[in-house]
């Protein structure tokens, strides 16, 4: 039996829009998905980014230490990196947070001691912010873009179809970002 092409998905900092859009392929997506494996992902138990991935979508912007990390180590272990909706692609709203990073103390207080209807206590462990949010090009290489907010699912489909199909997805903005 033919081994099949590893796909993962990632969310990083935005709603989770980009990966419902990807599921409103409906039936669609169940035989893209016959085609392929789901190593890693919202929709998959699996703790730690595997190796030797052959896509990877990536939904949302970078927002702090632990995603540039997990991004980092998905683009050095993925063939191709997708980056899917505006959040990945220019930072969109996300990219108006972290403008009160100093020491995180300022952002934690006012969000889980100031304005706390019960049980006022910060969180240990929180992942430390960046000084700003970066879309994903601007901390690593991209192969592919799909903008949109959220992309449509019909764009999704097709550029992971013509990927898993050895061809490369016409993608009118790639002259832009790629
Ligand atoms: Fe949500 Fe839009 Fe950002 Fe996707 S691009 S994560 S739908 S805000």
């Amino acid at each position: 039996m033919p081994v099949k092409p590893k796909l993962a998905t990632i969310w990083l900092s935005g709603c989770s829009g980009c990966h419902m859009s990807l599921l409103d392929n409906d039936e669609a997506l169940v035989s893209l998905f016959k085609e392929v494996q789901l190593v890693y992902g919202p929709l998959v138990d699996a703790k730690d980014f595997p190796e030797n991935v052959d896509v990877t979508l990536v939904e949302g912007a970078v927002a702090n230490v632990e995603q540039l990390e997990l991004l980092k180590k998905a683009r050095a272990n993925s063939k191709v990196v997708v980056s899917i909706g505006d959040c990945a692609v220019t930072g969109n709203v996300t990219a108006l947070r972290n403008a009160i990073h100093e020491g995180d103390s300022a952002v934690l207080e006012r969000a889980y001691l100031e304005i706390a209807d019960a049980q006022p206590q910060v969180p240990v462990d929180v992942p430390k912010l960046l000084k700003r949010v970066f879309p994903l090009h601007e901390i690593v290489k991209v192969d592919y873009y799909v903008p949109g907010c959220p992309p449509p699912a019909e764009n999704l489909a097709y550029v992971l179809t013509e990927i898993l199909a050895g061809r490369a997805p016409k993608m009118e903005n790639k002259s832009k970002y790629g």
